[in-house]
């Protein structure tokens, strides 16, 4: 059967056992690292990525956080290893699956991509007869996705740029809006995610998933796996796994109109905002300027917005991306401008700003041209 999403999976003839893993079976209370196999390399090594199971006593739904779908956001790959490694915690009921790595093969490279070429999160449910890139997002999918009753997939900014954590998902279907909700994120941003990725796919089979962008590649930032780390225990006392109540945000946006402004012309750029930020139309996002310093011309925001995202390359050419924004109605932008004034210095929030704007140099826009 085709769909919109391209091939779609048949529907498994009876869902996986969340404790039962080839020879390994793991049993209520149990917390145990297996591996899957993916595929095979080129020197026909065959290829596994780890999954930590975590059994509750109590039976419950099964829920799988992922990251590293592509190979060089590792971000996600650093929150996993603390929720296993970090500050203990009961698992009242169900069962987590945690992957810190999908793309092994990319992982392996440093690299978003597999070796084919292809995205992976272009890839989702895949084909057993597909490319390489399809067939392990199938083994994937078939293995993990299917056993499961929700998802979170962990991703940040492509290379060269980098997110204020954003939560994305189909805020258009009721259970997958509940579930990105219960993350607790300030900023969510509503699509359904392109074709071909882990969370549309997910959604497709019954799985309510969202993605959190957060930060940038090859990096595992702190504050950003802070926050990933309580959005996924918000997560989980949402739907009573463990103790405690969900997070509440000290405000929430959820909009779907983004854009990226982009450079006019060729050259260095100074930055006068930072993610997460608010910005109005009009004001100075940058200044590009010749390598000495002359004007060429003041990039500014074309509405009121909040700073999703940012380049983290100072250097750029005609059409490049400077700046990300997102667009939430009007009189939102207020509200939020006044809760985000009195928040304290060392919050999360504001800790994620200063963190994620330490890679920028952030300067007050000059008055004076030179050009
Ligand atoms: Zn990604």
């Amino acid at each position: 059967m085709s769909g919109a999403d391209g091939v779609d999976a048949e529907a498994p003839a009876s869902r996986p056992d969340p404790g039962e893993w080839g020879e390994v079976s793991i049993g209520a209370g149990e917390r145990r690292a297996v591996s899957i196999t993916v595929s095979e390399s080129y020197s026909g090594a065959t290829i596994r990525t780890p999954v930590y199971v975590w059994r509750g006593m109590a039976d419950g739904p099964t829920v799988f956080v992922s990251a590293a779908v592509h190979g060089d956001e590792i971000n996600g790959t650093g929150a996993i290893r603390e929720l296993i490694t970090g500050e203990p915690f009961e698992l009242i009921r169900g069962t987590l699956l945690m992957l810190p790595v999908v793309n092994m093969l990319g992982f392996e490279r440093h690299s978003r991509y597999m070796p084919d070429r292809r995205d992976l999160n272009r890839c989702f449910p895949g084909t057993e007869h597909g490319s390489l890139s399809s067939r392990l997002a199938r083994a994937f999918f078939d293995q993990v996705v299917r056993r499961c009753d929700y998802g979170i997939d962990l991703h940040t900014a492509a290379v060269r740029r980098t997110n204020f954590p954003n939560v994305r998902a189909d805020m258009d279907d009721a259970s997958v809006a509940e579930w990105a909700r219960a993350f607790g994120a300030e900023i969510l941003v509503a699509g359904k995610g392109p074709r071909g990725s882990l969370r549309r796919s997910a959604c497709k089979a019954g799985v309510p998933t969202f993605i959190l962008e957060a930060g940038e590649v090859w990096r595992v930032e702190p504050a950003v796996v802070e926050y990933a780390v309580e959005g996924v225990r918000s997560c989980l006392a949402h739907l009573g796994m463990i103790a405690g109540e969900s997070r509440r945000p000290a405000y929430r946006v959820e909009m779907d109109t983004t854009r990226w402004v982009r450079a006019m012309h060729g050259g260095f750029l100074q930055f006068h905002t930072s993610p997460g930020e608010l910005v109005e139309k009009g004001q100075p996002i940058a200044t590009s300027a010749s390598l000495t310093g002359q004007e060429h011309d003041v990039i500014v925001a074309p509405r009121d917005g909040i700073v999703l995202g940012m380049t983290t390359m100072p250097s750029v050419a005609p059409g490049d991306p400077v700046c990300h924004l997102a667009f939430p109605k009007r009189g939102v932008l207020r509200r939020v401008g006044e809760v985000v004034e009195a928040m304290a210095d060392d919050s999360l929030h504001e800790r994620l700003k200063e963190d994620l704007s330490r890679g920028i140099l952030v300067s007050e826009p000059n008055g004076e041209s030179e050009g």
